[in-house]
């Protein structure tokens, strides 16, 4: 299976793309983690990604492409991906379409995962990861034990104000995103307000019901 999961930040992406790669048995390729683990390495590059990430505004596209081609050129993708959070602009998603032709590869399904900018800035502010297990949760929504609750960790672009910057950028990018992956017949939107086990079983239900690859 190889997937795309498009959706404002804290639609629920990470959680359903775990569910998927757990299902599937396929990738999980997050252009976020990715960039979050490039800062840790304190290059120049780094540095620069680290300004766009606290700022929530998107990093330049030739970087994305850079690493998700070196990702798809090293990692075994025989089974298939999700992508989380990949392609944001429109020529991302043109590049990645090259991409994956050079690679005699296609994709099977643009999951979009649709959520009101009030639902997304509720998640946001409650979310807290656990950085031992990678573990996502929401002090209210998904409360965490309360043994580990001194280690969990907020993002910094996780703030109300980073937040308002990054769906202003979100709604600028993602209209023509969605739109090529319709006119390619790819398009799959789901309703990302309901719990992570509807959505999971509404993402199964809906990629039941494609066609098969010849
Ligand atoms: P995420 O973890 O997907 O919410 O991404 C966190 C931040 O990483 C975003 O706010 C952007 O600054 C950056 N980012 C992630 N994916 C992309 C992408 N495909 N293109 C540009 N910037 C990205």
């Amino acid at each position: 299976m190889y997937l795309m999961l498009i959706g404002a930040p804290a639609s629920g992406k990470g959680t359903q793309a775990k569910l998927l790669t757990e299902h599937f048995k396929i990738d999980h390729i997050s252009t976020g983690d990715m960039l979050r683990e490039a800062v840790t390495q304190r290059t120049e590059l780094g540095q620069m990604i680290e300004d766009c990430l606290k700022h929530g505004r998107l990093v330049p596209d030739h970087h994305v492409m850079q690493l998700v081609e070196d990702r798809l050129a090293h990692d075994d993708i025989t089974n298939g991906f999700i992508l989380d959070g990949f392609p944001r602009t429109l020529s991302q998603a043109q590049a990645f379409d090259e991409c994956l032709q050079q690679r005699g590869l296609s994709l099977d399904a643009a999951l979009y995962i649709d959520v009101s900018d009030a639902v997304a800035l509720q998640r946001v502010t409650g979310r807290r990861t656990d950085p031992l297990t990678k573990q996502v949760y929401h002090l209210t929504l998904n409360p965490p034990p309360p043994e580990i609750l001194d280690r969990l960790v907020h993002r910094e672009d996780d703030t109300e104000e980073v937040m308002r910057e990054r769906l202003t950028t979100y709604h600028l990018e993602i209209a023509p995103v969605l739109e090529h992956y319709e006119h390619q017949n790819l398009g799959l939107k789901v309703n990302g307000s309901a719990k992570p086990d509807k959505i999971f079983e509404e993402i199964l239900g809906r990629l039941e019901s494609i066609p098969q690859k010849g």
